[in-house]
């Protein structure tokens, strides 16, 4: 046996980013919100998009979203994601209207639909450390 195939992880050392994965290491999902104006963005960027404030904070926000868009995925883009097809990528809207991006796997991927309620999973990567958001179907 070779060694196992490592899955492609983010870089979770990216200053703009660090935030979000750390809430998602302690199972939060949280955003950039401006401390000036209040506006939350997603993704998160050097300014904020309404009033150009440069400090922000990092509210939690619901776990539970709205299937707006999503794409089931069956020809592996790594060899990570071999053992793991079909998986879909879900971009769910949150109840304030922004949307992230994640993965859904398990049985019920080719069963999703745009309006169907997701709910937030934190994916724990034993060995990286890293936490990946996931979203689960509800139904
Ligand atoms: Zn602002």
């Amino acid at each position: 046996m070779g060694n196992p195939v490592q899955r492609p992880l983010p870089d979770v050392n990216d200053p703009l980013y660090q935030m979000h994965f750390q809430g998602l290491k302690d199972n939060q999902l949280r955003v950039q919100q401006c401390d000036a104006c209040g506006q939350r963005q997603w993704p998160p960027r050097d300014l904020c998009k309404q009033c150009h404030g440069d400090r922000f904070h990092w509210p939690v926000m619901p776990d539970q979203a709205v299937v707006y868009t999503y794409s089931v995925v069956y020809r592996a883009p790594h060899p990570w994601f071999k053992d793991h097809l079909p998986y879909a990528i879900v971009v769910a809207e949150l109840e304030n209207g922004l949307r992230l991006l994640g993965n859904a796997f398990g049985e019920d991927v080719e069963k999703i639909q745009c309006g169907q309620l997701v709910q937030a999973h934190f994916q724990h990567d034993e060995d990286s450390g890293v936490c990946l958001l996931r979203w689960v179907p509800t139904c």
